[in-house]
């Protein structure tokens, strides 16, 4: 079989291994006789995998003793409610409760329309006038007086920008890293809450991954509902009710597999090489493919270029299809080529498309 290279923004390439070992798995898990999606997820195979996936978010990440770690359904869509819906509490002074938001893109813009819906949202930083292609410098950040927390989205995975620093903001910094979780070491101690979808870097959809730190558990109103609350999930170990599954034993598989491949900081090492690879082909072409994203904040995960006109852009994705590269077109609301390069992406898949950019433009 030839498995192309699989440039999709999410569901995303997973690490070939993975996939191999499942299927060895997937009928008859570690002989017992059943699949692993048979078999219940109180039971000690279940169990087994469950904990392996935690501890290694723990162990790759170097989450400290006083967060949790939970798996959840929903998507991280479902977090652009959830979040809200737990850490806003209506200020007993009176007035109404307020949330920061950096406005970097597309996916920071749904979260956004989100949080207004519990309470009044700042903007700290509005990027839409010049059509998201920037972020300000983490450092000159600050919060507002009486914030419930300061959202950011890490990498915008339609624009193609990423925060290369984090703000240090005086309340709880809330990250949205569908895109580039387990990308690169993170300084966890300075969030209150990270989220991610799994579909990028971390599996199959159908999981997503939150981190909060212990203390924040505290402030979920009374009337949320159980699945609703972050609390239900940290008490008992996202085994609250039915986990998915399936995605949770993927999950602990590729979180082995970046463990194989020496820890976050060498897949960070080699996501850079990646990248530079292609912003270099994008740079070095005289102009012909064009690169809307400020230097400095170029998404090492998502990397978008335009060609001179769209009716070049539409011949090249279709020839780098047939040369076995696909999901290489823009997102459809902002068009262009759009090349997603996550960890599971082989170094081997960009020399490809950087030799495919050189020919096509000769
Ligand atoms: N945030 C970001 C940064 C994303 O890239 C995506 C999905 N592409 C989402 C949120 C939404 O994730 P989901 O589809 O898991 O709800």
């Amino acid at each position: 079989m030839a498995r192309v290279y699989n440039f999709y923004a999410g569901p995303a390439t997973l690490p070939l291994p993975v996939l191999e070992q499942i299927q060895k798995d997937f009928v008859d898990y570690q002989g017992a006789g059943l699949s692993l999606v048979e078999t219940s997820h109180r039971s000690k195979e279940y169990d087994a995998v469950h904990a392996r996936a935690m501890s290694l978010i723990r162990q790759l990440l170097q989450v400290p003793e006083n967060y949790s770690i939970l798996f959840l359904g929903g998507g991280a869509t479902m977090q652009f409610g959830m979040i809200p819906m737990n850490l806003v509490s209506q200020p007993a002074s009176g007035g109404t409760a307020s949330i920061d938001m950096t406005l970097s893109g597309s996916w920071a813009k749904k979260a956004l329309s989100d949080a207004k819906k519990f309470a009044t949202v700042t903007t700290i930083f509005d990027g839409s006038d010049g059509s998201f292609t920037s972020l300000p410098a983490a450092s000159s950040l600050r919060s507002t007086a009486g914030a419930a927390y300061f959202h950011i989205t890490s990498n915008e995975t339609i624009e193609g920008l990423q925060w290369k620093e984090f703000p240090r903001v005086e309340a709880p910094l809330v990250a949205d890293m569908s895109s580039d979780i387990m990308s690169r070491p993170l300084p966890i101690e300075d969030f209150g809450l990270i989220y991610a979808g799994a579909q990028k870097n971390l599996g199959p959809a159908g999981v997503t991954v939150v981190i909060i730190r212990n203390d924040l558990l505290d402030r979920t109103p009374a009337d949320v509902p159980a699945y609703l609350n972050y609390r239900t999930h940290a008490e008992k170990e996202s085994l609250y009710n039915t986990p998915p599954v399936f995605s949770i034993w993927a999950l602990s598989l590729v979180l082995e597999w970046i463990l194989d491949q020496g820890g976050l900081g060498a897949v960070a090492d080699r996501n850079r090489r990646k990248a530079s690879a292609l912003y270099e082909a994008i740079d070095g072409s005289s102009g012909y493919y064009r690169c809307p994203v400020d230097t400095a904040v170029r998404s090492d995960m998502n990397v978008v270029f335009r060609l001179p006109d769209e009716e070049s852009e539409k011949r090249f994705i279709a020839g780098a299809a047939e040369a076995g590269m696909i999901g290489l077109k823009g997102h459809r609301s902002v068009g262009g080529v759009r090349a997603s390069i996550y960890n599971a992406m082989p170094e081997e898949g960009v020399e490809k498309l950087v030799a495919y950019m050189r020919d096509f433009r000769s």
